[in-house]
């Protein structure tokens, strides 16, 4: 089975009508996207999953990312940010679990949603290699390639696979340096590894083999984005932009192979170099589907950084971003609660919408708000809402007994002053 091998071929599948009907689009269209790569629409033959389409022309969409650490373990916690995120509207899930039983917790949270489920299958191989062999180092080839194919026999939609890290790579990081050094746990477990070694990445030297197994168990490739800038000073960076390159050739490849793919990218970036990034990401990728990671636009506001991502995000979306890695208030200060995992996926959507209002130019639904505002219509505000229960518990917790308007003006409203005298 490979939708994309379906599309090339002119079959239009259930899957393809089923993105077609949710977006709003003739399914042809959701078909040559699939063939020429614009599109995915990551599946899994092991489980059924509430679809959802990423790519070109489609709805910007929100990945949440959870998982434990070496430091905090708790499955129950883990599933009930799963049930969090698909709460709040996520689009889909990333197990990144580091800590624990990385087999039964991945099993529990994949039991637990109606999510498409991604994965990153090296965080299991380095750190079984550590508990087994001593050391990350000591990660063998074979365990990395079979642990991603129990990975995706286990349900797994979509895995960001570190294919861009190789020599070539890391030449560019040693001779232009770091003022934040590597952020991507998979970009410095292979550094470590490769450098440890002295042999090029598997997943790059080996790429047809990986592709062999995503196309046996129709994994949507997320091509990782190991070499991301983790401090704004080091956006677009030599390695950043090698590391693309690499990866863009790979990502044609395994598209012609029949295998959908994805193309990660940044992470931490200046506003004014947002735009370059999607241009120059789209423009060497052939349009494949662009999932930003963040991004974040200040380094100076931890326990804000949801709010930071948000700026980012938006601006990614609307210039052409296809989908988008949440941030919570934590990020880079702790684990996030299933709270923060809520708030990070609400703040991913907000900017989602502002993004999509440019690059689908969808405004209905501020329209209809706009119209609900003007006619004091509460109720119609609610059901446009993105969050219609956190709107209504604060209008009812201040809410005038005797007016239609809102404590915030109350007898002095605008909107009752202007109808008084004026009719739109
Ligand atoms: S009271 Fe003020 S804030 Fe509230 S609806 Fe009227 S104009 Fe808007």
């Amino acid at each position: 089975m490979s939708l994309v091998l379906d599309a090339k071929k002119g079959i239009i599948t259930d899957e393809m009508k089923e993105v077609a009907r949710q977006e709003g689009l003739d399914p042809e269209y959701i078909r040559r996207g699939l063939a020429g790569g614009h599109i995915a629409i990551p599946v899994s033959p092991y489980r059924k999953v509430r679809l959802c389409g990423i790519g070109e022309g489609l709805r910007t969409k929100v990945n949440a990312s959870i998982g434990t650490s070496s430091d905090i373990v708790d499955i129950d916690v883990e599933v009930e940010k799963a049930r969090q995120a698909e709460l709040a509207g996520a689009d889909t899930l990333m197990e990144l679990s580091t800590g624990g039983d990385l087999v039964e917790i991945r099993r529990r949270v994949i039991a637990g949603t109606n999510l498409s489920v991604g994965s990153v299958p090296l965080y299991q191989a380095f750190i079984e290699a550590a508990h087994r062999y001593g050391a990350i180092v000591h990660m063998r080839e074979d365990d990395l390639f079979r642990i991603t194919a129990e990975q995706a026999r286990a349900g797994t939609n979509f895995m960001a696979i570190h294919t861009g890290i190789n020599y070539e790579t890391m030449k560019r990081l040693k001779n232009q340096g770091r003022h934040g050094g590597l952020v991507s746990r998979g970009g410095a477990f292979m550094t470590a590894w490769m450098l440890h070694n002295q042999k090029e990445n598997p997943l790059y030297s080996e790429f047809d083999y990986l592709c062999e197994i995503m196309l046996e168990h129709e994994v949507t490739l997320s091509m990782g984005n190991g070499m991301r800038a983790g401090a704004v000073h080091d956006a677009t960076d030599r390695a950043q932009v090698q590391e693309l390159l690499i990866n863009a050739e790979l990502a044609d490849k395994a598209h012609e192979r029949g295998i959908q793919v994805i193309v990660e990218g940044p992470g931490h970036i200046p506003i004014d170099e947002i735009q370059a990034n999607v241009i120059l990401q789209k423009r060497v990728t052939n349009r494949k589907p662009f999932y930003m990671l963040g991004p974040l636009v200040t380094d100076i506001a931890p326990g804000y950084d949801d709010r930071v991502a948000m700026i980012g995000a938006s601006l990614s979306s609307a210039y052409g971003a296809d989908f988008i890695c949440y941030v919570t208030p934590a990020e880079h200060l702790a684990l996030p609660t299933p709270e923060e995992v809520y708030e990070g996926v609400i703040s991913s959507r907000i900017a989602a919408h502002v993004g999509d209002m440019v690059k689908l130019g969808r405004r209905d639904d501020d329209l209809e708000m706009g119209h609900a505002r003007r006619d004091l219509d509460w109720e119609r505000q609610f059901a446009v809402a993105l969050n219609p229960e956190f709107a209504r518990e604060i209008r009812d917790s201040r809410r005038s007994a005797d007016s239609d308007a809102c404590t915030m003006c109350g007898d002095y409203c605008a909107l009752k002053i202007v109808r008084k005298n004026f009719s739109f």
